[in-house]
């Protein structure tokens, strides 16, 4: 392990290993047929380019998607690691000499297309290639529960069985349903305990669902407030995708689109675009992302439902794979709920019908939860429990409610007058802001008792105000040649003043990063480099190196050696290139160094509610009181001590844990160990709550840190 260690602070400039790497790279190492299991991002590519390094020979690795392969294969390369690949992008020369190539030895690491295998002649080369380890990415190709069934993936099996010294097999997935875990196991021999699985919570990642809200302006009020970041918006169908490009072209936003109807050509001009950072947004069907691992995009926004929590965390959990703080919305609105059902009906067999739309119900339900977000989904996936994230909608809502219960009277009592199912509504609203528009008139309803009701609010307001109550399902939505509206069960029970109804206030956008023009500034000098070297920016260096450049303002080699993903390589090619970038910004603002230590610029999304979070506590407020105080929910509160103690910050932990608990937690920790956070709770009473747990954690570990 000591020179996996070394390798990955020499190649990758990493200085330490994430969860389950290290157990993973064990397991390859000790010769174990290993299954991985890691959300996205969580570090897979490592935990076979590492033992590919240590093992002599050639390690091989199937992945199912071009554009990957060659991502992953520049990355390699730019780590002065030989590699390769072959798949249909290749002229037959090309091919042949890579095979060649790959005889002599000349390769760490071989990435071939599942395709390949079909092929006896391939087959004969690869018997002839010293082969010590096969790695199956995206692995859960293999089983037909999984969601991108591949065939050609059932005949690795065959091909390792076939080669003269069996390989060591290291599967790795971020699908971790069991049936599908199990599936992989199968096929691949893997025994099923040799799994590293590692939690399905991405930390880094903020969810939140947006209900009865106009979707196109919090979108392009979103884009807008984060135009220096890139970010994706999934569309259910390749109309709206193509209207939102439309719409967003014309805002002026920097936009490319993606959907399986455009020619191969331009999809793949539109694409690279957004790789090489000249766009910075990507309005797309599902069709996008397979393949893609930018891992600098800040944001992915379904501007409608997906069709099940599957697509959902996979899309989203595109944001943020470089683990800086990202955002994950979902613009909810009820209608989406039939366009998803069309979809459905026009592509599933009967059987699996009723599976699909139950799915698509817990899609919805996800939608309407009003507990923490991030711990739906990861319960939706595993039998993982989590303490609420704090950091998601739900988690850090701290929006007034109104009651509307007036305005719900007017609009319904409007419908009912206008006539049900017979209106949209834009001229509902019309006529409740009393307009003068020809239809109206035409109709007579300026007769009405509601017309002009509402005329102190504009036509958008009431249009919104619908979009919320339809979302509450007060009101519903006929799908005939064009929507038309009319009263549902619960909204007679509020015009009858049997029920009351209460609107949050809107959500506001915010920003995911805080600007810093040093930021901006080594963004440029890595696009240039990019433009040179024919790669994608990110392949360069990830967010992570440039913001920790931006904290540690490296102005000597050393110095530099020492950033985050710097390796021997990389200091090597651009080392000089940042450096004096990054002393001509400082000569010009000699400040920043003064502050540096003290402000750490653009790590966090909110980066000093924590801050302020802890001022309240020298006040001697609990954190009940914090709360209260400052408008967030308690487990936001909880998760600014977490942030604080991790920062190093004086808290008497005694404030945090009541003292009768502090025996039984230590107990429960030495039982249970320290690493998972469920079965310590479960030893314990119900008044212990996650936070105590984690406070504990983290105190014991300062304690370790402070003897060593
Ligand atoms: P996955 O394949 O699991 O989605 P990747 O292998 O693409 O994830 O890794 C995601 C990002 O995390 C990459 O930018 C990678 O360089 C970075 N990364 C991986 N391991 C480490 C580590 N030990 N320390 C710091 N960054 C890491
Ligand atoms: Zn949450």
């Amino acid at each position: 392990m000591e020179k996996a260690k070394q390798l990955l602070e020499f190649h990758y400039g990493y200085s330490s290993f994430r969860t389950g790497q290290e157990q993973a790279i064990q397991s390859v190492l000790s010769g174990e047929d290993t299954l991985c299991v890691m959300p996205t991002g969580g570090g897979k590519s490592i935990c076979y380019q590492i033992p590919a390094l240590v093992f002599e020979g050639t390690t091989i690795v199937i992945s199912p998607l071009i554009s990957l392969m060659k991502d992953q294969v520049d990355t390699l390369l730019q780590l002065d690691v030989s590699a390769a690949f072959i798949n249909s992008s290749l002229t037959a020369r090309e091919t042949r000499d890579t095979i060649e190539k790959a005889k002599r030895g000349e390769y760490k690491l071989l990435y071939i297309a599942p395709e390949r295998l079909e092929s006896y002649d391939f087959m004969d080369h690869l018997r002839q290639i010293d082969i010590p380890l096969v790695a199956v990415d995206e692995a859960h190709c293999i089983s037909q529960w999984g969601h991108d069934f591949r065939p050609s993936y059932q005949r690795i099996q065959r091909m390792i069985g076939n080669l003269p010294n069996r390989p060591v097999v290291l599967a790795l997935t971020a699908t971790a349903t069991p049936r599908v875990r199990q599936d992989i196991c199968w096929s691949l021999d893997i025994d099923e305990n040799k799994t590293v699985l590692t939690g399905f919570e991405r930390e880094n990642l903020s969810f939140s669902v947006i209900k009865g809200q106009d979707r196109l302006s919090y979108l392009k009020d979103f884009i807008k407030k984060n135009e220096k970041e890139a970010g994706i918006i999934y569309a259910a169908t390749r109309k709206t995708v193509d209207q939102l490009y439309e719409n967003l072209k014309k805002s002026g936003i920097n936009v490319s689109r993606y959907h399986a109807g455009m020619m191969d050509q331009e999809r793949m001009e539109q694409q690279e675009q957004f790789l090489q950072d000249e766009s910075s947004v990507m309005v797309a069907t599902s069709a996008f992302g397979m393949g893609i691992d930018k891992s600098n995009i800040r944001y992915v926004i379904h501007f409608q439902l997906p069709k099940n929590m599957e697509s959902y965390y996979q899309e989203a959990g595109r944001a943020g794979r470089d683990g800086l703080p990202s955002e994950c919305i979902l613009l909810y609105s009820s209608q989406d709920v039939q366009v998803q059902r069309f979809l459905i009906d026009q592509s599933s067999e009967q059987e699996r019908m009723a599976q699909e739309l139950e799915k698509l119900q817990l899609m919805v339900d996800y939608c309407y939860t009003e507990s923490c977000l991030q711990q739906s989904i990861v319960r939706y996936f595993s039998d993982e429990e989590i303490p609420p994230c704090g950091r998601c909608g739900n988690c850090t809502d701290a929006r007034e409610s109104i009651d509307v219960t007036r305005e719900a009277q007017i609009v319904l009592s409007c419908i009912v007058r206008m006539g049900q199912k017979r209106f949209g509504k834009t001229l509902i609203a019309q006529v409740l802001t009393g307009s003068k528009n020809k239809k109206v008139l035409d109709f007579g309803f300026q007769k009405l008792p509601t017309y002009g009701m509402m005329k102190e609010k504009s036509i958008k307001e009431v249009t919104d105000l619908i979009e919320f109550f339809i979302s509450q399902e007060v009101i519903a939505v006929e799908h005939g040649t064009f929507p038309t509206l009319y009263v549902k069960e619960k909204g007679k029970e509020i015009l009858m003043g049997k029920e009351q109804i209460m609107r949050k206030e809107a959500v506001v956008t915010k920003q995911v990063a805080v600007d810093d023009p040093l930021f901006e500034e080594l963004r440029n000098v890595r696009k240039v480099i990019a433009e040179q070297e024919n790669v994608p920016p990110f392949v360069i260096f990830a967010d992570t190196a440039l913001k920790d450049m931006c904290v540690k303002l490296p102005e000597t080699r050393d110095e530099f050696l020492n950033v985050t993903g710097v390796g021997k390589s990389k200091l090597e090619k651009y080392g000089e290139r940042f450096i004096s970038a990054i002393s001509d910004y400082l000569a010009e603002n000699p400040d920043r160094r003064k502050n540096a230590g003290e402000k750490v610029p653009a790590k966090k999304a909110t980066p000093d509610s924590h801050l302020e979070t802890y001022t309240f506590y020298k006040e001697g407020k609990s954190i009940e009181e914090i709360a209260d105080q400052r408008k967030l929910a308690v487990s936001t509160v909880e998760n600014h001590f977490v942030q604080c103690m991790q920062e190093g910050m004086a808290i008497q932990t005694e404030d945090l844990i009541p003292d009768e608990y502090v025996s039984e937690i230590e107990q429960a920790v030495q039982q249970a160990g320290g690493e998972k956070l469920k079965p310590i709770k479960e030893m314990l009473p119900e008044e212990v709550s996650y936070f105590m747990i984690k406070v504990y954690l983290l105190q014991n570990e300062m304690k370790k840190q402070v003897k060593s």
